[in-house]
């Protein structure tokens, strides 16, 4: 007889429209039976460390237009994970495996294309919660904005908005590595000084003080900018248009800004775009995962001499998920947000 066990999860309650809530997401306890369906190809898992990720507001919407999927009310949100294999009915997957990948917001998974949604973890010499982040897709994020989009030279001004966040922190690593002038922007004296004093930004400043964003980077980057790395959108944009250098490059990470809003925001200034001569390209991390080998080749060896340091921002227990990731709107994570659902 298979054991059976209770099985917390989150689901989406309905689909949200304009600021998400807690309330917007019910904690629900289920039992479930530790074995796979009769002949499954999937494998069961459980889940270790869960990834808590922006554009996950997008799939708690409903829209046809989604680059996501909309999430199924009533039915657990899906997001980023590390997990481990309790049973496996896929050739590639083994009892005891670790694994990172998309998995259902619960204790205990099944998943059922395991081939398309999970990576083996090979290395297990770095915490395995780094899986969630810096060795998962918000590292290759960054990593595929800065040598793929941007590529900064050295000497260059770099701008990065949400600075003191996963993608953000990363970068300015990268930047500073490169031998580029850094300015971070981010929404709080506490992020400002860490992004300052230990990650040596050469500049940095709450963007939540400053009443002009336009005169806040006139202040911060009196050269202009050559390379703006853009997590926010909005009127952060604006202003970056009004500040980039000739020929500057402006890789499209991200509008964190955009997604609790019932309508996007207008922008201005994309006149600039041609009088300044910009490239302003956008990106899916999904269509670069082919460069895993390469990115793990540069980065783990960094990580481990501790050239590149990872933040990371825990919150204990699956049922912390929902308040990580509202907070996340709220400018409350430093670093990676990761939820600890269970260390073994
Ligand atoms: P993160 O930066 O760790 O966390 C998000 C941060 O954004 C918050 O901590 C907050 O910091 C800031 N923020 C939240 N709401 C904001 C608002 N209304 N205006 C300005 N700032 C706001 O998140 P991440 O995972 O590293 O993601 C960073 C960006 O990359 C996001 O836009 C995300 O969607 C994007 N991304 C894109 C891809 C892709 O495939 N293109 C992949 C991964 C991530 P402060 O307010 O304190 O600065």
């Amino acid at each position: 007889m298979a054991q059976v066990v209770s099985n917390k999860r989150v689901l989406l309650k309905d689909y949200v429209v304009g600021q998400t809530k807690e309330s917007d997401m019910i904690l629900k306890s289920d039992t479930i039976e530790l074995k796979l369906p009769q002949g499954s190809n999937g494998v069961l898992v459980k889940l270790l460390y869960l990834s808590i990720d922006p554009y996950m507001r997008s799939q708690m919407s409903y829209s046809e237009d989604n680059f996501v999927p909309s999430f199924t009310p009533g039915s657990p949100l899906k997001g980023y994970g590390v997990a481990k294999v309790l049973e496996s009915g896929h050739s590639k997957f083994k009892k005891g495996d670790f694994v990172w990948g998309l998995v259902g917001w619960e204790e205990y998974s099944i998943i059922n294309d395991p081939e398309t949604d999970l990576f083996k973890i090979e290395d297990n010499d770095v915490p395995l919660s780094y899986y969630t982040g810096i060795l998962g897709m918000t590292g290759i994020t960054a990593y595929v904005a800065f040598n793929e989009i941007c590529s900064p030279k050295k000497g260059e001004y770099v701008y990065i908005s949400a600075a003191a966040g996963s993608v953000g922190l990363l970068l300015g690593q990268f930047s500073k590595a490169r031998g580029c002038y850094v300015i971070g922007s981010a929404g709080s004296k506490e992020k400002v000084d860490l992004l300052k004093n230990k990650f040596g930004f050469d500049e940095a400043f709450n963007y939540k003080e400053e009443k002009d964003l336009d005169a806040a980077l006139k202040r911060y980057c009196p050269k202009g900018i050559d390379v703006y790395f853009e997590n926010v959108g909005g009127k952060m944009l604006e202003a970056v248009l009004l500040n980039m250098r000739l020929y500057g490059r402006i890789a499209g990470i991200g509008m964190i800004s955009q997604h609790n809003v019932v309508e996007e925001e207008p922008v201005r200034y994309l006149l600039s775009v041609i009088t300044k001569r910009l490239t302003m390209k956008g990106f899916v991390v999904h269509d670069h995962y082919d460069l895993f080998p390469k990115y793990y080749e540069t980065i783990l060896p960094l990580i481990k001499n501790g050239t590149i340091q990872n933040v990371e921002d825990v919150s204990e227990g699956l049922e912390s998920a929902p308040a990580a990731l509202v907070g996340m709107f709220a400018g409350k994570n430093v670093g990676k947000k990761v939820v600890a659902v269970a260390r073994e």
